[in-house]
């Protein structure tokens, strides 16, 4: 085994089975998958601003997703997760889903097999308003709206547990079973924790409380152990506060007044719709990024097997924009900045981070955000703000 690297301040142990151990040394290796849809447009805009950036990184193309699909009937190769994780620093994804393929077989296999198999127990979406123009709400401000929902990432109703009995019937039962295991509970619950207490906000201040989130007045058996370990973790971090809501207040808060969120956590099904409805916030699913990750600052993780991060913009393949050259980049591209963050680059992050800040207060972006550009024009005006950055240093 040898070191290589900072995970969120941990280090990484990679496995000797790695094919160049040698690599330690060299550049970041991303992976790209840019998928379906406006995947297909916005992520290689996105590789533009990193590469601009002048970022150490080394991007592979990966043509997973509905081309391939309808191509040779594949989704994922053979050994493709393992693959992933033993050769690249990380995996930058567009979208998957394609009206082609009704069953989206292929986005389910590729994305959350991702998640599932690569043991991605973490979704972190950031909420950040960058302009009070992109805000829908009155009166809110950017310093207003700047919150992270932590989203459990491999069980609760995902796991496509269940059946349906005498189906075609007048007494057709569906069951969907909600899994909510001891340790995927704990785990994500101690990295909220983990991350109210080492990340701070845009504006350099501490993060101060965790709110989870759950159902469990009327899910009893899953929400009592959730609100469980939330008492018992939570004990652990005397300096952080803790707060609880039902998932409907919570829906109702964040459009009444987002003002006070910090770090919310919460499981895969609340998460999945909270997030959609926290992206408005910031001037809607165009603007929002997102990683899933596995990580290792638990005691519960694992240090036995390399994990890599999956980052990905929260907007889905969007087919009736697709090919226009009108999706928003810009999720996209804060995505791959947060990737970059990630691995350790956070100057160029920054840069990158306040390119867009730029294009989004000069209007130079697509129309669902207020501009006239198209997405190569948008992609491009930012990644020349972050090449002239770059120059200076
Ligand atoms: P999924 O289930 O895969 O997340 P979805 O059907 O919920 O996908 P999206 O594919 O993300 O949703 O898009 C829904 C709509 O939101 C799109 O049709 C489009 O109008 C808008 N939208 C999404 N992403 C963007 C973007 N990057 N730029 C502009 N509009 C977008």
């Amino acid at each position: 085994m040898g070191s290589h690297g900072s995970f969120l301040g941990c280090r990484i142990l990679v496995s000797s089975m790695r094919v160049n151990p040698m690599r330690v040394d060299l550049k970041k290796r991303i992976a790209v998958i840019p998928g379906d849809g406006i995947g297909k447009e916005v992520i290689p805009q996105a590789v533009k601003v990193v590469q601009a950036s002048g970022a150490e990184v080394e991007f592979t193309v990966l043509d997973w997703g509905a081309d391939r699909y309808l191509a040779d009937g594949t989704t994922v190769p053979a050994e493709g997760f393992a693959m992933l994780g033993r050769e690249f620093d990380a995996v930058l994804v567009g979208a998957f889903g394609d009206p082609r393929v009704p069953s989206n077989i292929h986005a389910k296999e590729i994305l959350l097999g991702m998640r599932s198999k690569m043991d991605l127990y973490a979704n972190v979406r950031p909420v950040r308003l960058l302009d009070a123009e992109l805000c829908p709400l009155k009166g809110i401000e950017p310093k207003d709206v700047d919150f992270v929902v932590l989203r459990e990432n491999t069980e609760g109703v995902y796991g496509d547990l269940g059946g349906v009995f005498k189906q075609g019937t007048a007494d057709e039962i569906a069951i969907q079973e909600d899994v909510n295991t001891r340790k995927g509970v704990e785990r994500i619950i101690r990295y909220a924790f983990e991350f109210c207490w080492k990340n701070k906000k845009a504006d350099g201040s501490a993060r101060q409380r965790v709110l989870m989130c759950d159902k469990s007045n009327a899910m009893t058996h899953a929400g009592g152990l959730w609100q469980r370990v939330f008492k018992e973790v939570g004990a652990e971090y005397a300096q952080i506060e803790k707060q609880h809501m039902y998932v409907d207040a919570l829906a109702m808060q964040m459009v009444r007044d987002p003002r006070g969120f910090d770090v919310i956590v919460t499981n895969n099904m609340f998460g999945d719709i909270l997030t959609d409805l926290a992206a408005a916030l910031q001037g809607g699913l165009g603007m929002a990024a997102s990683g899933n990750l596995h990580p290792e600052n638990t005691p519960l993780g694992s240090a036995s097997r390399r994990f890599i991060g999956m980052f990905e913009p929260v907007h889905g393949s969007a087919p009736p924009i697709a090919g226009k050259n009108v999706a928003n980049p810009l999720g996209a591209i804060l995505t791959a900045a947060m990737m970059l963050a990630h691995l350790g680059m956070t100057a160029e992050a920054e840069k990158i981070e306040a390119a867009v800040l730029a294009a989004v207060r000069a209007r130079k972006t697509t129309a669902d955000v207020g501009g006239t550009l198209g997405t190569r024009e948008a992609a491009q005006w930012v990644a020349e703000k972050v090449a002239e950055k770059a120059a200076k240093g």
